[in-house]
């Protein structure tokens, strides 16, 4: 990667898989500018987990860029049970999910209806006559016609073929699982002895369910941050509370495109990223974002825009999932992500953002010095950033043009600031006195050939004056 090229703002997640978890395969796409890493735990076992983050760890290091690992956590899921050959469902045809073994019953004329076992036991409680069953992403509809204690009674609206162990979809209905289940709670053990630096959280429904992962997180000694995901249509109900607690948010659009209406998908996430904005918490936009590209080595035009879009929205990354877990070309994605991103940033307007709630002191102070970047043509932004504070208050108003490079003295600070939208973060001592360090910075930026003689940098930063530490904003020319 030529240093000089223009940074691109928006960040690239790619999910692991057998396509991409080959030493040669992450050292292309680390080169090629991915960001993040994506662990899916859903089909990961302990073993693979730990030698796919010491791989990860092992070629960042090996090519001097350092990529950020996100575990994602598979969350509560109903499944049915297994089924000795796929059974073939017609439309019309009325057919039973129990919860208990041998729980279907007759049919009015004593018929012998077919049937599915569950592993939900509270099913029959939390669904209603007239609800929606999904099974196998959405590929089968069911509609409630009854229930009992031991099962639900439903009428084929879709048909299909159900086979063994489908994922099951209850769009609208209010699911009483855990959030943070047994499972998740040995993965997310593991991910944090590997030193992971996010945990993606599954269906997340209300804010109660990130702060019990929060303290989990804490309790076992862990700096990850959280990401919610917000899949279904309690998440989109309690979006603003969701946003406050957790510490970004990925817009899953694969199970919310199963969970809410399909016309819905687009509204929530224009809704989601504003809201992200108005809370300065980072945000992604995940799956079927170049599904096509699993087989095919070119995008979709559709593909294409919807990617420029959430470029145009501001979001603060882009994911790719199963075009990089089972794709035929995994580096070809990354190349397309990062040359959509790029262009679509090169287009106005030109606004920094102004998120409603943030407030307080600091932050006035590095709208500031953003207002001062809007102002001076082709200036840049440095600041320093021991816990990414600063860091993250900058990238949270989005400034337009300037990049944000962000100095860290911490290997996992800077990880974590891989998340964020225009934010290049650097390793640095970050020593007692200021001025040597903003010395140390601008040789490492002309080191690097991310700045010249000649250029303005705008830093954002805590100074010296007499005896305390006070935040400051300071136009400095390099010389
Ligand atoms: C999604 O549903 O879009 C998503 C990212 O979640 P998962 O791939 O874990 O189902």
């Amino acid at each position: 990667m030529n240093p000089l090229t223009p940074l691109r703002r928006t960040k690239i997640i790619f999910t692991l898989g057998p396509a991409t978890e080959s030493e040669e395969m992450l050292e292309k796409l680390i080169l090629a500018g991915a960001d993040v890493a994506r662990l899916n735990m859903a089909h990961a076992k302990h073993d693979w987990t730990r030698a796919v983050i010491r791989r990860i760890r092992a070629v960042s290091k090996k090519v001097g860029r350092e990529i950020a690992i996100m575990m994602d956590i598979k969350g509560p899921e109903i499944r049915t049970g297994d089924v000795e050959a796929p059974i073939e469902l017609k439309v019309g045809e009325t057919f039973d999910f129990t919860v208990k073994p041998g729980g279907n019953g007759a049919g009015e004329n004593g018929e012998e209806i077919r049937s599915v076992n569950v592993n939900y036991q509270d099913l029959v409680n939390d669904i209603s006559v007239g609800d929606i069953v999904l099974v196998d992403s959405g590929l089968m509809r069911f509609e409630v016609l009854a229930k009992d204690k031991n099962h639900i009674r439903c009428k084929v609206l879709t048909p299909g073929a159900l086979s063994s162990r489908r994922h099951i979809n209850l769009p609208g209905v209010k699911v009483n699982l855990p959030s943070f289940t047994e499972k998740d709670r040995l993965d997310t053990l593991v991910g944090i002895e590997e030193g992971i630096d996010f945990v993606a959280l599954s269906f997340v429904r209300e804010a109660k369910d990130i702060v019990q992962l929060r303290e989990f997180l804490a309790n076992n000694k862990s700096q990850a941050k959280i990401i919610a995901k917000i899949e279904d249509q309690t998440a989109i109900a309690n979006l603003e509370e969701i946003i406050q607690a957790t510490d970004s948010l990925m817009v899953a659009r694969g199970d919310l495109g199963i969970e809410c209406p399909l016309e819905e998908l687009p509204v929530i996430q224009r809704r989601a990223v504003k809201s992200c904005l108005d809370y300065g918490k980072p945000v992604i936009i995940a799956t079927h974002t170049l599904e096509s590209m699993i087989s095919s080595p070119v995008p979709t035009r559709a593909e294409i825009t919807d990617v420029a879009n959430a470029v145009y929205e501001k979001a603060d990354c882009v994911m790719l999932s199963g075009e990089t877990t089972v794709g035929k070309y995994p580096l070809e994605c990354v190349q397309v992500l990062d040359k959509i991103a790029r262009r679509i940033e090169q287009e106005g307007p030109f606004e920094f953002a102004e998120p409603e709630h943030l407030t307080g002191d600091r932050i006035k102070l590095l709208h500031s010095a953003v207002l001062l970047a809007h102002q001076i043509p082709d200036s840049i932004l440095v600041t320093f950033t021991r816990h990414g504070t600063m860091a993250g208050g900058l990238a949270a108003l989005r400034p337009a043009l300037a990049p944000i490079f962000a100095m860290t003295n911490s290997i996992e600070v800077l990880r974590q600031l891989r998340l964020l939208r225009g934010v290049e973060p650097y390793l640095l001592p970050l020593g007692s006195d200021p001025d040597q360090t903003i010395g140390s910075a601008i040789f490492l930026l002309r080191k690097e050939g991310r700045i010249e003689v000649g250029d303005k940098l705008i830093i954002a930063t805590d100074i010296l004056a007499a005896d305390r530490l006070v935040n400051s904003v300071q136009l400095r020319t390099v010389r």
